[in-house]
Protein backbone atom coordinates (compact mmCIF):
# COMPACT_ATOMS: atom_id res chain seq x y z
CA UNK A 1 0.00 0.00 0.00
CA UNK A 2 1.23 3.42 -1.03
CA UNK A 3 5.24 1.95 -1.60
CA UNK A 4 4.66 2.71 -5.35
CA UNK A 5 3.67 6.66 -4.88
CA UNK A 6 6.24 7.90 -6.23
CA UNK A 7 6.14 5.99 -9.73
CA UNK A 8 2.92 6.94 -9.61
CA UNK A 9 4.10 10.87 -9.33
CA UNK A 10 6.39 10.67 -12.09
CA UNK A 11 3.36 9.12 -14.98
CA UNK A 12 1.18 12.25 -13.71
CA UNK A 13 3.76 14.21 -14.04
CA UNK A 14 4.81 13.67 -17.75
CA UNK A 15 0.46 14.44 -17.76
CA UNK A 16 1.08 17.45 -16.29
CA UNK A 17 3.43 18.67 -18.96
CA UNK A 18 0.08 18.36 -21.39
CA UNK A 19 -1.27 21.84 -22.57
CA UNK A 20 -4.84 20.58 -22.15
CA UNK A 21 -3.72 20.31 -18.60
CA UNK A 22 -3.21 23.78 -18.35
CA UNK A 23 -6.07 24.52 -20.79
CA UNK A 24 -8.50 23.13 -18.45
CA UNK A 25 -6.78 24.73 -15.47
CA UNK A 26 -7.94 27.81 -16.37
CA UNK A 27 -11.51 26.78 -16.76
CA UNK A 28 -11.97 25.35 -13.67
CA UNK A 29 -11.14 29.12 -12.16
CA UNK A 30 -14.73 30.57 -13.55
CA UNK A 31 -16.53 27.20 -12.43
CA UNK A 32 -17.81 25.95 -9.63
CA UNK A 33 -18.84 22.71 -8.55
CA UNK A 34 -23.33 22.12 -8.93
CA UNK A 35 -25.19 19.15 -10.74
CA UNK A 36 -28.08 19.77 -13.69
CA UNK A 37 -31.58 17.99 -13.56
CA UNK A 38 -33.46 17.74 -16.79
CA UNK A 39 -35.04 15.06 -19.38
CA UNK A 40 -34.58 13.73 -22.68
CA UNK A 41 -36.12 12.12 -25.28
CA UNK A 42 -39.74 13.92 -25.06
CA UNK A 43 -39.44 13.29 -21.02
CA UNK A 44 -38.79 9.62 -21.44
CA UNK A 45 -35.46 9.52 -20.48
CA UNK A 46 -34.18 11.16 -16.81
CA UNK A 47 -30.67 12.72 -17.08
CA UNK A 48 -28.10 14.04 -14.21
CA UNK A 49 -24.71 15.58 -14.13
CA UNK A 50 -22.48 17.06 -12.09
CA UNK A 51 -19.23 18.55 -11.54
CA UNK A 52 -17.84 17.80 -8.14
CA UNK A 53 -14.20 18.94 -8.60
CA UNK A 54 -13.82 20.88 -5.20
CA UNK A 55 -16.39 19.22 -4.06
CA UNK A 56 -13.93 15.88 -3.72
CA UNK A 57 -10.88 18.29 -3.61
CA UNK A 58 -12.76 19.52 0.08
CA UNK A 59 -12.35 15.90 1.26
CA UNK A 60 -9.13 14.75 -0.44
CA UNK A 61 -8.12 17.82 1.61
CA UNK A 62 -9.98 17.42 5.19
CA UNK A 63 -8.63 13.59 4.98
CA UNK A 64 -5.83 13.28 3.60
CA UNK A 65 -6.34 11.19 0.73
CA UNK A 66 -3.97 9.14 -1.21
CA UNK A 67 -4.78 9.02 -5.12
CA UNK A 68 -6.58 5.61 -4.99
CA UNK A 69 -8.75 6.37 -1.96
CA UNK A 70 -9.17 9.85 -3.71
CA UNK A 71 -10.86 8.23 -7.06
CA UNK A 72 -12.82 5.92 -4.53
CA UNK A 73 -14.26 8.57 -2.38
CA UNK A 74 -14.77 10.88 -5.14
CA UNK A 75 -16.88 8.23 -7.15
CA UNK A 76 -19.25 7.06 -4.41
CA UNK A 77 -19.59 11.12 -3.16
CA UNK A 78 -20.57 12.24 -6.97
CA UNK A 79 -22.75 9.52 -7.52
CA UNK A 80 -24.37 10.02 -3.72
CA UNK A 81 -24.75 13.89 -3.90
CA UNK A 82 -26.67 12.90 -7.61
CA UNK A 83 -28.73 10.78 -6.17
CA UNK A 84 -29.39 13.01 -3.32
CA UNK A 85 -30.51 15.57 -5.70
CA UNK A 86 -33.37 13.17 -6.47
CA UNK A 87 -34.98 13.27 -3.11
CA UNK A 88 -37.42 15.42 -1.63
CA UNK A 89 -36.86 18.88 0.47
CA UNK A 90 -35.79 17.17 3.98
CA UNK A 91 -35.15 13.79 2.82
CA UNK A 92 -31.67 12.27 2.78
CA UNK A 93 -29.18 8.93 1.95
CA UNK A 94 -26.50 7.18 3.37
CA UNK A 95 -24.17 4.98 1.11
CA UNK A 96 -21.83 2.20 2.69
CA UNK A 97 -19.37 0.29 0.43
CA UNK A 98 -16.86 -2.10 1.83
CA UNK A 99 -15.34 -4.99 -0.60
CA UNK A 100 -13.17 -6.41 1.85
CA UNK A 101 -10.13 -4.27 0.20
CA UNK A 102 -7.46 -2.07 1.92
CA UNK A 103 -9.52 1.05 1.92
CA UNK A 104 -11.94 -0.27 4.80
CA UNK A 105 -15.73 1.24 4.16
CA UNK A 106 -16.59 3.96 2.38
CA UNK A 107 -19.31 6.24 3.79
CA UNK A 108 -20.94 8.82 1.86
CA UNK A 109 -23.98 11.65 3.28
CA UNK A 110 -25.95 13.38 1.08
CA UNK A 111 -28.97 14.93 1.17
CA UNK A 112 -31.75 16.79 -1.23
CA UNK A 113 -29.71 19.90 -1.90
CA UNK A 114 -26.31 19.29 -3.29
CA UNK A 115 -24.82 18.87 0.30
CA UNK A 116 -22.70 15.87 0.09
CA UNK A 117 -19.88 14.81 3.09
CA UNK A 118 -17.78 11.12 3.37
CA UNK A 119 -14.98 9.54 4.86
CA UNK A 120 -13.32 6.45 4.11
CA UNK A 121 -11.74 3.79 6.66
CA UNK A 122 -8.05 4.18 5.99
CA UNK A 123 -7.55 7.47 3.77
CA UNK A 124 -3.92 6.94 2.89
CA UNK A 125 -4.63 3.97 0.32
CA UNK A 126 -2.94 3.88 -2.95
CA UNK A 127 -1.71 1.27 -5.32
CA UNK A 128 0.24 1.37 -8.55
CA UNK A 129 -2.14 2.14 -11.75
CA UNK A 130 -3.98 -0.91 -13.15
CA UNK A 131 -3.37 -2.74 -16.57
CA UNK A 132 -5.62 0.12 -18.48
CA UNK A 133 -3.29 2.97 -16.73
CA UNK A 134 -5.91 4.28 -14.09
CA UNK A 135 -6.41 3.90 -10.34
CA UNK A 136 -6.76 1.07 -9.33
CA UNK A 137 -10.14 1.64 -7.09
CA UNK A 138 -11.59 -2.16 -7.92
CA UNK A 139 -8.21 -3.11 -5.62
CA UNK A 140 -8.69 -0.72 -2.98
CA UNK A 141 -12.15 -1.06 -2.29
CA UNK A 142 -12.43 -5.39 -2.96
CA UNK A 143 -15.18 -7.00 -4.62
CA UNK A 144 -16.24 -9.09 -1.44
CA UNK A 145 -18.79 -7.27 -0.34
CA UNK A 146 -21.71 -5.11 -0.70
CA UNK A 147 -23.26 -1.62 -1.32
CA UNK A 148 -25.99 -0.64 0.87
CA UNK A 149 -27.82 2.69 0.36
CA UNK A 150 -30.25 3.84 3.08
CA UNK A 151 -32.89 6.64 2.49
CA UNK A 152 -34.47 8.53 5.57
CA UNK A 153 -37.65 9.93 3.19
CA UNK A 154 -39.49 10.82 6.13
CA UNK A 155 -40.80 7.35 7.32
CA UNK A 156 -40.40 5.74 10.53
CA UNK A 157 -38.07 3.10 8.81
CA UNK A 158 -35.24 4.20 6.18
CA UNK A 159 -35.57 2.64 2.90
CA UNK A 160 -32.55 -0.03 2.79
CA UNK A 161 -31.25 -1.07 -0.45
CA UNK A 162 -28.54 -3.78 -0.46
CA UNK A 163 -26.89 -5.34 -3.99
CA UNK A 164 -23.51 -7.06 -3.91
CA UNK A 165 -20.34 -5.10 -5.08
CA UNK A 166 -19.76 -6.70 -8.83
CA UNK A 167 -16.96 -4.80 -10.05
CA UNK A 168 -15.49 -2.74 -7.33
CA UNK A 169 -14.85 0.43 -9.93
CA UNK A 170 -18.02 1.51 -8.30
CA UNK A 171 -19.51 3.22 -11.38
CA UNK A 172 -20.85 -0.52 -12.33
CA UNK A 173 -21.84 -1.25 -8.56
CA UNK A 174 -24.32 1.83 -8.99
CA UNK A 175 -25.84 1.01 -12.16
CA UNK A 176 -26.30 -2.53 -10.92
CA UNK A 177 -28.00 -0.95 -7.48
CA UNK A 178 -30.09 0.87 -9.48
CA UNK A 179 -31.08 -1.49 -11.75
CA UNK A 180 -31.86 -4.15 -8.63
CA UNK A 181 -32.73 -2.89 -5.45
CA UNK A 182 -34.50 0.24 -6.93
CA UNK A 183 -36.05 -1.69 -10.44
CA UNK A 184 -34.82 0.96 -12.49
CA UNK A 185 -32.62 0.81 -15.86
CA UNK A 186 -29.55 3.10 -15.54
CA UNK A 187 -26.75 4.00 -16.36
CA UNK A 188 -24.17 5.48 -13.99
CA UNK A 189 -20.66 6.83 -15.15
CA UNK A 190 -18.16 8.56 -12.14
CA UNK A 191 -14.95 10.10 -12.54
CA UNK A 192 -11.61 11.44 -10.90
CA UNK A 193 -8.60 12.60 -12.15
CA UNK A 194 -5.62 13.08 -9.19
CA UNK A 195 -2.82 15.52 -9.49
CA UNK A 196 0.64 14.61 -8.80
CA UNK A 197 0.61 16.73 -5.74
CA UNK A 198 -2.37 14.25 -4.35
CA UNK A 199 -4.93 17.53 -5.02
CA UNK A 200 -7.91 16.65 -7.31
CA UNK A 201 -7.77 17.97 -10.85
CA UNK A 202 -11.24 17.02 -11.94
CA UNK A 203 -14.29 14.46 -10.63
CA UNK A 204 -17.68 14.28 -11.98
CA UNK A 205 -20.49 11.60 -13.30
CA UNK A 206 -23.84 11.37 -14.78
CA UNK A 207 -27.03 8.91 -14.34
CA UNK A 208 -28.84 8.45 -17.17
CA UNK A 209 -32.46 6.51 -16.24
CA UNK A 210 -34.78 5.04 -18.40
CA UNK A 211 -38.58 5.96 -16.81
CA UNK A 212 -41.35 3.67 -16.70
CA UNK A 213 -42.36 3.21 -20.70
CA UNK A 214 -39.53 3.96 -22.22
CA UNK A 215 -39.57 2.84 -26.38
CA UNK A 216 -36.98 -0.04 -26.77
CA UNK A 217 -35.45 1.94 -29.28
CA UNK A 218 -34.63 4.80 -27.31
CA UNK A 219 -32.65 2.68 -25.17
CA UNK A 220 -31.12 1.06 -27.49
CA UNK A 221 -30.20 3.88 -28.44
CA UNK A 222 -28.27 5.30 -25.49
CA UNK A 223 -26.59 2.27 -25.35
CA UNK A 224 -25.32 2.28 -28.66
CA UNK A 225 -23.83 6.16 -28.02
CA UNK A 226 -22.83 5.26 -24.48
CA UNK A 227 -20.24 2.69 -26.12
CA UNK A 228 -19.23 5.26 -28.86
CA UNK A 229 -18.44 8.08 -26.76
CA UNK A 230 -15.40 8.92 -24.45
CA UNK A 231 -15.33 7.48 -21.06
CA UNK A 232 -16.19 9.48 -17.84
CA UNK A 233 -12.76 9.75 -17.38
CA UNK A 234 -11.58 10.77 -20.71
CA UNK A 235 -14.76 13.64 -20.30
CA UNK A 236 -14.33 14.71 -16.75
CA UNK A 237 -9.97 14.96 -17.79
CA UNK A 238 -11.35 17.23 -20.51
CA UNK A 239 -13.05 19.67 -18.12
CA UNK A 240 -16.79 19.11 -19.99
CA UNK A 241 -19.40 20.63 -18.50
CA UNK A 242 -22.12 18.99 -16.76
CA UNK A 243 -24.34 20.22 -19.25
CA UNK A 244 -21.85 19.08 -21.88
CA UNK A 245 -21.23 15.25 -19.94
CA UNK A 246 -25.16 14.97 -21.17
CA UNK A 247 -25.10 16.30 -24.61
CA UNK A 248 -22.84 13.50 -25.31
CA UNK A 249 -24.11 11.06 -23.67
CA UNK A 250 -28.16 11.34 -24.95
CA UNK A 251 -27.20 13.56 -27.88
CA UNK A 252 -26.89 17.28 -29.37
CA UNK A 253 -30.66 18.95 -29.11
CA UNK A 254 -32.22 15.78 -26.58
CA UNK A 255 -31.12 17.46 -23.29
CA UNK A 256 -33.69 19.62 -21.49
CA UNK A 257 -32.46 20.89 -18.40
CA UNK A 258 -35.13 21.66 -15.51
CA UNK A 259 -33.18 22.48 -12.70
CA UNK A 260 -29.57 23.36 -11.58
CA UNK A 261 -28.49 22.65 -8.48
CA UNK A 262 -24.96 23.81 -5.99
CA UNK A 263 -22.82 21.25 -4.97
CA UNK A 264 -20.73 21.86 -1.86
CA UNK A 265 -19.08 19.18 0.73
CA UNK A 266 -20.96 20.03 3.76
CA UNK A 267 -21.12 18.74 7.20
CA UNK A 268 -23.17 18.74 9.99
CA UNK A 269 -21.15 18.20 13.10
CA UNK A 270 -20.46 21.23 15.34
CA UNK A 271 -19.28 22.10 18.60
CA UNK A 272 -22.77 22.27 20.17
CA UNK A 273 -23.12 18.66 18.88
CA UNK A 274 -20.35 17.20 20.13
CA UNK A 275 -21.13 18.85 23.70
CA UNK A 276 -24.29 16.78 23.65
CA UNK A 277 -22.75 13.75 22.96
CA UNK A 278 -20.25 14.19 25.60
CA UNK A 279 -22.78 14.53 27.60
CA UNK A 280 -24.58 11.56 27.18
CA UNK A 281 -21.49 10.05 28.20
CA UNK A 282 -23.26 10.52 31.35
CA UNK A 283 -21.29 12.09 34.68
CA UNK A 284 -18.41 9.07 35.56
CA UNK A 285 -17.21 9.86 32.34
CA UNK A 286 -17.15 13.53 32.71
CA UNK A 287 -15.37 13.70 35.72
CA UNK A 288 -12.51 11.23 34.70
CA UNK A 289 -12.09 13.40 31.87
CA UNK A 290 -11.70 16.45 33.95
CA UNK A 291 -9.71 14.76 36.65
CA UNK A 292 -7.30 12.92 34.02
CA UNK A 293 -6.82 15.11 31.14
CA UNK A 294 -8.73 18.54 32.60
CA UNK A 295 -9.64 18.59 29.01
CA UNK A 296 -11.54 16.62 25.88
CA UNK A 297 -11.32 16.89 22.54
CA UNK A 298 -13.36 14.83 19.56
CA UNK A 299 -12.92 14.58 16.29
CA UNK A 300 -16.20 14.17 13.43
CA UNK A 301 -15.13 10.93 11.10
CA UNK A 302 -16.94 12.64 8.52
CA UNK A 303 -14.65 15.93 7.43
CA UNK A 304 -12.29 15.75 10.47
CA UNK A 305 -12.67 18.90 12.47
CA UNK A 306 -11.78 18.48 15.82
CA UNK A 307 -13.52 20.54 18.87
CA UNK A 308 -11.38 21.41 21.94
CA UNK A 309 -13.02 21.41 25.28
CA UNK A 310 -11.75 23.00 28.67
CA UNK A 311 -11.73 21.93 31.72
CA UNK A 312 -14.94 24.22 33.00
CA UNK A 313 -16.64 23.57 29.55
CA UNK A 314 -16.62 20.12 31.00
CA UNK A 315 -17.92 21.00 34.10
CA UNK A 316 -20.44 22.97 33.18
CA UNK A 317 -21.62 19.37 30.95
CA UNK A 318 -20.95 17.63 34.51
CA UNK A 319 -24.06 19.48 35.68
CA UNK A 320 -26.17 18.70 32.67
CA UNK A 321 -25.24 14.77 32.54
CA UNK A 322 -26.86 12.21 34.78
ZN1 LIG B 1 -18.03 17.00 10.57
Amino acid sequence: MGKLLGLWRKKAMMYDADSSFNKMKKREIIMKDYLVKGLAYNGQVRIIAARTVDTVGEAQHRHYTWPTASAALGRSMTFGVMLGSMLNNEDKLTIRINGGGDLGTILVDANANGKVRGYVTNPQTHFPLNSIGKLDVRRAVGTDGMVTISKNIGLQQPFVGQVPIISGELGEDFTYYLAQSEQIPSSVGVGVIVNPDNTIQAAGGFIIQALPGTAVEIIEEIEKRLDRIPTISAMVRDGLTPEEILTMVVGEGNVKILETQEVLFQCTCSKDRSTKVLVSLGSAELQDMIETDGQAETQCHFCNETYQFNKSELEAMLEQAV
